[in-house]
């Protein structure tokens, strides 16, 4: 029997590309910002104002007799959308203005945009042509009522962890539970809690050879021996045996297992993808902090997500244009700015109404 058919490789990537194109001609509104010699802004203090600018625009547009935004505006939305890496949106910014003022510049700009978006997807090396849905399957069924989280620190020969390292990875899953309670908002279900159970698994020569194995590019077994292997130091034969008993524990309506190594790979997850599956994990395989961009915090948000049956868009063909801040597509650079549409909601239990696609779900 064929105990899992879908499993999920994420590159969740930096898109450093299009930063490169747009800084040289930087027309707009960060252009400015960094101009100005007495404003020293973090990446994320610009990502406010941006949200900000962001939501004024967006306002501004909604009101009727009002004039269009002009040129400059339009560039600054652009700027700022790209600086969130919401580069759909910053394309139509961009289109806009270049209605309203054309220049070579800008039509390059629009033009590597295009080019970029286009080749996102089909460079991806499984492009799909279908979403597959995971409904109600396996100890993560859906995003409702109580969660407990086995969250696994395991050390390796190529991955150490301190305890600041710790705490700040366990501070990033809180951040990204959060981010799940307020988009729940969005869907009138019962606002989803969680219990966190941290184990720190010290490492041993047979941790070092599995962790080797694991950037396999292909569905593998070793990762299955792995998991097991690491569960029973703690005690358990199989992954669903340490699950069961911390759901019973905190009497929780779902379970999740995030084994993490502190190390830079592709994170990834087995996902249980049939009824009376009973096993489901996620790799990640992400360092604690990248300065350019909200890495962990996405990666976590997506790759639980895909526990509670939540499939990728990034790498499906007609999805380039659908849904495209959904935290299941490409990442946007901080968490907050990605949401979860209505796809990933009927996926994780959130909305029982199947949204019309553009692709074919099975
Ligand atoms: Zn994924």
């Amino acid at each position: 029997m064929i105990k899992f058919i879908v499993k999920n490789y994420d590159a969740v990537r930096a898109s450093f590309f299009i930063l490169a194109v747009l800084l040289p001609v930087s027309i707009g509104f960060l252009k400015l910002l960094e101009d100005d010699p007495e404003t020293s802004l973090t990446h994320e203090s610009e990502g406010g104002e941006c949200r900000k600018l962001i939501e004024d625009l967006e306002l501004k547009q909604t009101i009727p007799d009002k004039e269009d935004l002009d040129y400059r505006s339009w560039l600054n939305l652009g700027d700022c959308y790209a600086h969130l890496w919401r580069y759909q949106e910053a394309l139509s910014a961009f289109k806009n203005a270049y209605v309203l003022q054309s220049s070579t510049p800008l039509l390059e700009l629009i033009t590597s945009l295009e080019e970029y978006l286009t080749e996102q997807v089909t460079t991806e090396e499984r492009p799909r042509s279908f979403y597959t849905v995971m409904r109600n399957f396996g100890p993560a069924k859906h995003l409702t009522g109580k969660t407990v989280v086995a969250y696994l620190f395991i050390e390796t020969n190529q991955s150490q962890w301190s305890s600041l390292d710790r705490q700040q990875a366990i501070s990033t899953l809180e951040f990204a539970q959060q981010w799940y309670v307020k988009q729940a908002k969005n869907y009138q279900v019962a606002e989803p809690t969680f219990v966190n159970r941290v184990f720190h698994i010290e490492g041993d020569p047979m941790m070092s050879r599995f962790h080797s194995t694991l950037s396999i590019q292909s569905p593998s077994k070793h990762d299955d021996d792995f998991t097991r292997y690491v569960v029973s130091k703690l005690g358990f034969d199989t992954p669903s045996q340490l699950l069961e008993k911390l759901q019973q524990e905190d009497q929780a309506d779902n379970a999740m297992l995030f084994l993490h190594l502190n190390k830079q790979a592709r994170s990834f997850a087995w996902p249980c993808t049939y009824r009376w599956c009973e096993e489901e994990y996620t790799f990640i395989l992400e360092p604690i902090k990248d300065p350019r961009w909200q890495s962990l915090h996405y990666t976590i948000a997506h790759e639980g997500l895909h526990l509670f049956g939540a499939d990728d868009l990034y790498n499906i063909e007609n999805a380039k244009t659908y849904a495209t801040n959904d935290i299941m597509h490409y990442a946007s650079r901080y968490l907050e700015d990605s949401e979860i549409d209505s796809l990933t909601a009927y996926a994780i239990g959130w909305s029982d109404f199947k949204p019309h696609t553009p692709f074919p779900i099975y």
